[in-house]
């Protein structure tokens, strides 16, 4: 199954496509986790995309579409994929489906999460995320046992350095003006499903669950 998560930073389709992943036996490739792993590492795709990314602007597209030309032509992709934070351009878009559609139809489903502003930038300035196996909490709404520590693998937890206020409102802006046009592109090729993104994680699961059922 071929699947595109599409939303604005903070809607939580990192954490459904997690929970979908590990469901499914396919992987969840994120271009975000792709390239904060870059930056940690202080490789050359780090190094280049570290500006970008603390600003809260889009890392360049031929950057992106390098790291996914590269990524899905790994084994475990055989059987299909969630991609979570891309295509997140139309420019993107287009050079995923000429990966895709060399072989056969391209995608089976993009899924648009959809949430309120206000509730968007509530979940990110309380998200806190673990470094270490990318687990994901809020501080509110799923703190983790000890406040600073992560559940699963006892990493320290830390705030996202683009999940501050100022560029908080930058990521937004950016989703509005570059990634929400992907709606129509997608929609027009009549593999859309809108899910509402509001309430608890395992609410919203059960929507993802059921727009994913009804594939053929
Ligand atoms: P995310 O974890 O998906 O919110 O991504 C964090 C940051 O990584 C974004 O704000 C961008 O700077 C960069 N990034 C991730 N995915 C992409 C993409 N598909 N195109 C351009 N920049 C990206």
């Amino acid at each position: 199954m071929r699947l595109i998560f599409l939303g604005p930073p903070g809607v939580g389709k990192g954490t459904q496509a997690q929970k979908l992943s590990a469901q499914l036996r396919i992987p969840k490739i994120s271009t975000g986790d792709i390239l904060r792993e870059a930056v940690s590492k202080k490789t050359a795709l780090g190094l280049d995309a570290r500006s970008f990314m603390e600003s809260g602007k889009l890392v360049p597209d031929e950057v992106v579409i390098g790291i996914i030309r590269e990524r899905m032509i790994e084994a475990d992709c055989r059987k299909g994929f969630i991609l979570d934070g891309f295509p997140r351009t139309e420019p993107q878009a287009r050079a995923l489906a000429l990966m895709l559609n060399r072989d056969r139809p391209g995608l089976d489903r993009v899924l648009n999460f959809e949430l309120s502003e206000t509730e968007l930038v509530r979940r990110l300035s309380g998200r806190r995320s673990c470094p270490n196996c990318q687990a994901v909490y809020h501080v509110e709404l799923n703190p983790s046992r000890n406040p600073d520590r992560c559940d699963r693998c006892d990493g320290k937890l830390i705030q996202r350095s683009d999940d501050h206020p100022e560029t908080i409102r930058k990521r937004l802006e950016v989703y509005q003006a570059q990634t929400l046009p992907l709606i129509r592109f997608y929609e027009g090729q009549g593999v859309l499903t809108r899910i509402d993104g509001s309430g608890s994680p395992d609410g919203v699961y059960q929507r993802v669950m059921s727009a994913v059922g009804k594939l053929p």
